[in-house]
């Protein structure tokens, strides 16, 4: 190479680049590639100048794209021309700890397949190491305790390199160069078996001890990456029974953990996508369709025809699932409702009733993340994520408006998540849970602590739901010094989806779900808005109708029969389909509440509109976990039925969707014996058919092309396809969720980008 040919240039490099091997990926193009220079990491992101021939250098920048390692993502490439200096050699020059970091730490990351050919190589000196992990690899998020992403401010801390691993941390070219969690048998966290009286039980493996006992029908408590789970045998059906009386959890389904994809087919039928889904580096649950023939005990999803599957995503589970040699039960170590259990001393408190034993480690969890949750969607790429947790967060999304001053957003109730934001990116939050105990509101509070000074965010603006008795807003408005900003919940929604595909609207938006604060004091729930990041307009609305009793119309669905049966024929006889369920008396004093309003609050709610009709064509009159009955109702559906009820929509002044006759039909049918299958598919026909209508009506009449459909309602993949699709077909453009739920756990990131919008505009 000669002076006279080279040329040098300067790389800026942003995005997520930092803590995923990018540094030692750039020493090893540039070397391959002949070329000198130096690379580093700063406060915004990685730093390289590279000299060599012309078309070195070009193939050197392409490359940092196109063979960026696997946990790396960039964002932002730009490139600047240097003076070429002549010196020789690359190097990697050590990190400048000025100004504040940007995103350095990336989620949990499933073992990579370097890693697991290493953990079953005998030859290996992390052989069956149930911590093995590398720079594409291993806890991140759940062992970070603060800034810069060093070992010293993990978890890790604690265990002191051997000289070994710190080679390897020290080694630019090697796989495990400053993979921070880098540990090994001699120098790293080990496990325990231990009863649950927290007895350690002597055992020289003790993977393959809570496996044998997993296989004699024990229950286990198994410490995992972001909390405890607890585990079982799936086909044993005394074992899943004694664990569900054990946590007092009647219906909700389960979740498994399969060994490979081969086990996953024996158990649900699997699309190609959901495949990808269950093989991606976030190791979701997947819910898919079960296979008639599938070994699974009945009590493992009762009443559902789907499965939530999961593949082994840490070294531990890979051991543990294959020494068990068949399929485990992995539900959340928690009771009931609690959040699920991430420290040891409170795992023992509260989960030694439950199981028989623990098998544990020695490496703290620092934020405690449940599994994340998704289902895929005929006909699009992205899947529907009912629970965004382990895996994704804390991954940034962006802001179509950036905020101009940084914000804190905290979020609803149910499925709560808060959102920290500054310029064009924000961080939602992992799925904290129901804002309604004081565990649940301490997670909340450490969490936002514990964001702000991951991201470098202090919050100047905090945004919070209208609803005066969320916890989340009282959080909120007990923050001193900031400014407050008060966001609807349904305009949140849409604002959510609007602004995760990158738009600020204006667009119409059907937003269904449970409960929403409204202005006008009432419920809402089923709206039909047309609005942008700024402001909404109510366009129309489900015609609204009693909540029976309040907050315990939402556990009685049969109490929604009453109030719709109240409104569409003033005074109904308890319909035979309830006849067991409900004495006549309790029917006539519900109904009583429905006509005059006492302790009963109007509502427009699609989520009551669904308990509804689940009760009336014999579904469930009662629900012991949110969205039951919703859930199986959808799942009834006959799916080739193609009648529908009537649904009429009434234009006089805001448009109404009258589903008064829709219950009529319903119940007529269900009294004649049609059964679920088919009410439930006439039902949701009904609602697609008249949701599609509406909301082509309102972007006729608004001049709009773009229709968000959001809400937890559209959770119901059913429901979503069929609107969809005839929205599609009417040439409108249909937004839906894809990185964020449907549910409320977008609803922070929402309230985020009103709130940036609003600054930027002035207001
Ligand atoms: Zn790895
Ligand atoms: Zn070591
Ligand atoms: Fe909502």
């Amino acid at each position: 190479m000669t002076l006279a040919t080279a040329i040098r240039t300067r790389v800026r490099v942003e995005g997520t680049v930092q803590g995923v091997g990018f540094r030692p990926f750039v020493y090893r193009l540039a070397a391959s590639l002949e070329l000198s220079g130096w690379v580093l990491n700063d406060e915004r992101g990685v730093l390289l100048e590279v000299e060599g021939p012309a078309d070195g250098v070009e193939a050197f920048v392409r490359r940092l794209r196109s063979d960026a390692p696997p946990l790396a993502r960039v964002e932002r490439l730009a490139t600047e021309p240097r003076p070429p200096m002549g010196g020789r050699g690359f190097r990697i020059v050590e990190s400048e700890r000025s100004g504040e970091p940007v995103a350095p730490v990336t989620p949990d990351t499933a073992t990579c397949e370097d890693c697991l050919a290493e953990l079953f190589d005998p030859a290996d000196r992390r052989y069956r190491y149930p911590f093995i992990n590398c720079t594409n690899c291993g806890p991140r998020f759940t062992i970070v305790r603060g800034v810069p992403y060093d070992r010293p401010l993990t978890t890790m801390a604690g265990f002191e390199m051997c000289e070994a691993c710190r080679a390897e941390y020290d080694d630019p070219l090697d796989r495990r160069f400053h993979a921070q969690p880098n540990a090994c048998p001699d120098c790293g966290p080990s496990l325990v078996l231990l009863d649950r009286s927290g007895r350690e039980l002597p055992a020289a493996d003790p993977v393959g001890a809570a496996a044998a006992a997993l296989a004699a029908g024990r229950v286990v408590a198994v410490k995992g990456l972001g909390g405890y789970h607890l585990a079982c045998a799936a086909a044993d059906e005394e074992a899943v029974t004694a664990l569900r009386a054990r946590k007092h959890r009647e219906d909700k389904p389960f979740a498994l953990m399969a060994a490979d994809l081969e086990a996953v087919r024996e158990l649900v039928e699997l699309t190609a996508a959901e495949q990808e889904l269950l093989r991606s580096r976030q190791r979701p649950i997947v819910i898919a369709r079960r296979r008639p023939a599938a070994r699974v005990a009945r009590g493992v999803a009762p009443g559902s025809p789907d499965l939530g599957v999961m593949l082994p995503y840490s070294p531990l589970h890979h051991l543990l699932l294959r020494e068990a040699g068949a399929t485990l039960v992995m539900t959340s170590g928690n009771v009931s409702d609690e959040p699920i259990a991430y420290e040891d001393a409170d795992a023992f408190d509260r989960l030694a009733a439950i199981a028989d034993l623990f098998l544990v480690h020695d490496r703290p969890i620092h934020t405690r993340t449940d599994d994340s949750v998704v289902r895929s969607v005929g006909g699009r790429a992205a899947p529907l994520v009912l629970r965004r947790s382990r895996g994704y967060v804390p991954e940034s999304i962006p802001l179509p408006v950036p905020a101009a001053r940084p914000l804190l957003a905290c979020g609803a109730e149910l499925k709560s998540t808060f959102c920290v934001a500054k310029g064009d990116r924000a961080w939602v939050s992992h799925h904290i849970g129901d804002l309604e105990n004081w565990e649940t509101l301490r997670s909340f509070r450490e969490g936002i602590v514990h964001f702000e000074r991951l991201f470098a965010v202090a919050p100047r603006k905090v945004v919070h739901d209208l609803h005066p008795d969320y916890l989340s807003t009282e959080e909120a408005l007990a923050r001193e010094g900031v400014e407050h900003v008060g966001v609807q919940h349904h305009h949140a929604h849409l604002a959510a989806c609007l602004a995760e595909h990158g738009e600020r609207g204006p667009a119409v938006g059907a937003i269904f779900d449970g409960t929403g604060y409204g202005p006008d004091g009432t419920v809402w729930g089923g709206e039909l808005l047309v609005g942008d990041l700024t402001g909404f307009d109510r366009a129309g609305f489900l015609r609204p109708v009693r909540l029976p009793g309040g907050a315990r119309a939402i556990k009685e669905p049969w109490r929604m029969a009453c109030a719709w049966l109240v409104a569409a024929v003033e005074d109904p006889p308890p319909p035979a389909t309830l006849a067991g369920a409900v004495a006549p008396g309790r029917w006539r004093d519900v109904a009583e509440l429905a006509r005059t309003g006492v302790a009963s609050p109007l509502t427009s709610s699609v989520g009551r509109l669904f308990d509804a009709v689940a009760a009336l064509c014999g579904v469930r009159g009662r629900v012991n976990y949110e969205g039951q009955a919703a859930a199986e109702l959808e799942s009834a559906a006959d799916r080739s039925e193609t009648a529908a009820y009537p649904l009429p929509l009434d234009g006089h002044g805001p448009m109404t969707l009258d589903a008064r006759p829709t219950v009529l039909a319903a119940l007529r049918d269900a009294e004649a014996g049609a059964g679920a299958a088919l009410v439930s598919a006439r039902f949701h026909n009904a609602l697609a058919a008249a949701t599609a209508a509406a909301c082509e009506r309102v972007a006729a009449a608004a001049g709009l092309d773009a229709v968000v459909l959001a809400g937890g309602v559209f959770q119901n993949r059913l429901l979503l396809e069929r609107t969809s699709e005839r929205l599609a077909a009417a040439g409108l453009r249909v937004l839906v969720p894809e990185r964020l739920p449907p549910n409320d756990g977008a609803i922070s990131y929402g309230q985020a980008a009103v709130a940036s919008a609003l600054d930027a505009r002035g207001g």
